[in-house]
Parts: structure tokens; C-alpha cells; sequence
């Protein structure tokens, strides 16, 4: 883990791209909240996103590794109280104009995502979300659930959900149709 430190640089929304040679650049420091502004409804950030970002320019292709750290708030959707959650890690990306052709498996090394830039610019703020996003779960709760408000309080009943067969929907409606 890797901490930065609130003195840290401001860093820019975006990163050109275009004039990264083949020594690798790094770039250190935090994006402000205020650039911030999407799914303010589903969760909110407690922090500037910290980050630290290596560009490569290898063999033509680029390689980007982001390390991020930012915590979040998140509403449990067990007793609806907002906790937080930590996000931290790390992501290697290979950048792709926009438009360019890149074949996909050129890169077979690893699993790294391809990420596009526009005009050679890459957007942190973008990727940051992207990342926050993916890490977010499905159905955000209290980790513990002695933090819980209504585990703690109330005895809870879990119902099976009424078993899903897509399958068998789908055969019926053929059925249907025909
Ligand atoms: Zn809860």
C-alpha cells in the first residue's frame, strides 16, 4: 500500500499522452473531489483520490500502470447507514487512441485492460471513476455485521428468492409463439 499525504501535488484531469518516450514518467499525487461529479447519488467520496501513474511507451504499445487509493461512502442496503469502504489498488492498462488499430492479443502477456485516449490525452478523472465503479458492490453492506444497524437491532429473516429458470422461460415463450 502506498499513502499519500494531503501536501501531495494537485494533479492535472489529464495526462498527454503524446509526449511519452521510452523512459517510463510518473506522475504522483491527488486528484481534487471537485472534479468529481458523476454518481454523486450512489456514492460519495470522504477523500481526494490518491494516486500514482506510470506511463511507458513500449514496443509502440503504451503501458499504463495506476495505483489508487481513495476512500468512499456507500449507502448498506441492509439497514441503509453509510459506512465506508477503502479502494485500493492497482491497474495495468495498455492506452489505445481512439479509432487506432490495435489488435487485441498482441499483448497477450498479461491481463491488462485497454484503456482509449482521446488526442493522446488520457483522463484520470475518468479512470478513476471507471475503477471506484468497478469496485463497488453489487449490493453494498456493512462488511461486518456487528457494524450492521439492523442485524444489530432487529432479528432478520432471510427468504430464499424465488428460484430463477431463464431457461425455462425462454422455452415456455418459444412455446408460446409458436
Ligand atoms: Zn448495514
Amino acid at each position: 500500500m502506498f499513502i499519500i499525504f494531503s501536501m501531495d501535488p494537485e494533479l492535472p484531469d489529464e495526462i498527454d499522452c503524446t509526449k511519452s518516450t521510452s523512459r517510463a514518467k510518473e506522475w504522483i499525487g491527488r486528484l481534487s473531489l471537485e472534479k468529481f461529479k458523476k454518481h454523486q447519488n450512489f456514492y460519495r467520496m470522504e477523500t481526494d483520490p490518491a494516486l500514482k501513474v506510470t506511463i511507458e511507451s513500449r514496443q509502440g504499445a503504451l503501458t499504463i500502470e495506476m495505483s489508487l487509493y481513495v476512500v468512499i461512502e456507500l449507502e448498506c442496503q441492509r439497514c441503509l447507514c453509510a459506512f465506508n469502504m477503502d479502494v485500493n489498488k492497482v491497474g495495468k492498462y495498455i492506452g489505445i487512441e481512439t479509432g487506432a488499430d490495435y489488435k487485441i492479443g498482441s499483448q497477450k502477456d498479461d491481463n491488462k485492460e485497454t484503456i482509449t485516449l482521446l488526442e493522446g490525452k488520457l483522463s484520470l478523472v475518468s479512470l478513476v471513476e471507471e475503477e471506484i465503479f468497478l469496485e463497488i458492490p453489487m449490493i453494498p453492506k456493512h462488511f461486518r455485521d456487528k457494524d450492521c444497524q439492523l442485524i444489530g437491532s432487529v432479528e432478520v429473516t432471510v427468504k430464499p428468492k424465488a428460484e430463477r429458470k431463464p431457461f425455462a422461460d425462454l422455452a415456455r415463450m418459444i412455446k408460446n409463439n409458436n
